[in-house]
């Protein structure tokens, strides 16, 4: 008999449980079935409690001794529910979870009710079960992000359900065009049955606090830097109740709910037929601008970046792309229904790659003129696109906020007239991730860079010859300083 006769799935407990419960089905004391054997009754003992493994020998005369076959005592499945709980309580106590915790194990022997028994073995599976889903998190928040994005380009990133809620609640407050004041928000948060309290001493893990009991929104600081944030920080508040959410069961929900308060949220700084009016005036006179749009309705920039995908498409009939990009080259953002190709990750994933080093969202940081929207053609292998950003600074850096349209459209735009013009053969290594040969043949070797830490959680580390760390600009950086 070989080894592949076993089981897989059998423990050396589930054995030992088996012959006990033949042995008992056959009316045998542990002295009776060791004479038979011939064994001692303390090592019968010993392997029936799974703390010897028995020898195919041995099992082969218990087996016969029994009246049973010897696939009988190695079957995986525990001889009783009882046994199986047993064995499941065993399991669990040896594994590397239950050690970490240093607990005492408990000896399920004959005096443990089966009522503790069951609860012990039903907390293990709930702890393995939440340990698992811990670690689970950060592929399932990509995935779920991915996801998400995939939906929103099928409706080209507009959700007229939202639009219209907005629009009827800007109705009841009677709002007709411009900007929408700190006090018009006061009249819907409080038309919806809320009120706007500022608190210094707000979770640090939250943006703002909701009271549903007292109808009661907790906001920062009035006094912060961005206070334009407020407005939409309290608009988003609201949006759970106005577009009726319930508490998120899963992150796919929760990220989901996310998307709609802050899409609702825009809605209302930029309402539909305002924003839509004012851009089609715009596209007529060939002089659209995020930043007029920003201008025209007191919105950050990113902001007015961002309501202009959502209108793009549906109102405008033109298709875009949109980027958040830090100044290493990290995507934190992006959207697109124009087939620009923003790097992805194994699972489709754009939140963390790095954008190639010619795209405007990278170039505008060496352009950066102080005046305003920095504006390039770029040809790439899915074509020319006319793309305007502009940079800022958040609390993870310097970025850029990038919005882009195929070459067709740039005529459209303020700024077409750019002479601008980059070439980007990305996704090809040799485009820019890769540094020349001879570089890379005089540096590599004699480069001892160290890498920063990437605070981004989402942020995938670039490789290079050191994990982290971008090998053509380590390249560059030595080659122009180098002593000659
Ligand atoms: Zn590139």
């Amino acid at each position: 008999m070989s080894a592949d006769m076993i089981d897989p799935g059998t423990t050396v407990l589930t054995i030992g449980r088996r012959i006990r419960h033949f042995r008992a089905a056959a009316g045998m004391t542990l002295d009776d079935l060791a004479g038979q054997v011939g064994t001692a009754p303390s090592q019968l003992s010993l392997i029936e409690n799974g703390h010897r493994e028995p020898r195919l020998t041995l099992l082969q005369a218990i087996a016969s001794a029994l009246g049973v076959e010897l696939a009988a005592l190695l079957a995986a499945e525990p001889p009783s529910r009882r046994d199986g709980l047993e064995i499941a309580l065993d399991t669990a106590q040896r594994g590397p979870l239950y050690a970490t915790l240093g607990l005492p194990r408990v000896r399920a022997g004959k005096r443990l009710p089966t009522e503790a028994l069951e609860a012990l073995v039903g907390l293990h599976a709930e702890l393995a079960r939440r340990s698992s889903e811990a670690s689970a998190t950060p592929e399932e928040a990509r995935r779920a992000n991915t996801e998400l994005r995939r939906a929103m380009r099928a409706r080209d990133n507009y959700l007229e359900e939202i639009e219209d809620a907005a629009e009827e609640l800007l109705g009841t407050v009677g709002y007709s065009s411009g900007p929408l004041t700190h006090r018009t928000v006061e009249q819907i948060v409080s038309h919806l049955g809320f009120s706007l309290h500022h608190a210094r001493d707000l979770p640090s893990s939250t943006r703002t606090v909701t009271d549903l009991e007292h109808g009661r929104i907790y906001l920062p600081p009035a006094s912060l830097p961005g206070g334009h944030g407020l407005r939409s920080l309290a608009l988003q508040a609201v949006a759970h109740r106005v577009l009726g959410h319930t508490h998120p069961g899963t992150y796919a929900d929760f990220l989901r709910q996310r998307l709609e308060i802050s899409y609702f949220a825009a809605c209302v700084l930029m309402p539909r037929h305002a924003a839509t009016e004012f851009l089609l005036t715009a596209k007529r006179n060939r002089d659209l601008a995020v930043e007029d749009l920003r201008d025209a309705f007191g919105v950050t920039h990113e902001s007015a970046a961002h309501r202009f995908t959502n209108l793009a498409t549906s109102q405008l009939g033109i298709t875009v792309h949109f980027a958040r990009v830090g100044r290493d080259g990290t995507l934190f953002k992006g959207y697109e229904n124009d087939d620009v190709d923003f790097p992805t990750d194994v699972t489709g994933a754009i939140e963390g790659q790095t954008v190639c080093r010619h795209w405007t969202s990278r170039t505008v940081f060496d352009h950066n003129d102080l005046a305003g929207e920095f504006h390039q053609y770029t040809d790439t292998p899915s074509g020319t696109y006319w793309c305007s950003a502009q940079t800022g600074q958040g609390a993870d850096g310097d970025f850029s906020v990038t919005l882009g349209v195929p070459f067709a459209a740039a005529k459209w735009f303020r700024g077409r007239e750019t002479t601008s013009r980059s070439v980007s053969r990305c996704p090809d290594p040799t485009c820019c991730r890769q540094p020349s040969a001879d570089l890379t043949a005089k540096w590599r070797g004699a480069a001892w860079p160290s890498a920063k830490l990437h605070t981004h959680i989402l942020g995938a580390l670039p490789s290079g010859t050191f994990p982290g760390v971008d090998d053509a600009e380590v390249y560059a950086f030595l080659e122009a300083h180098a002593p000659r």
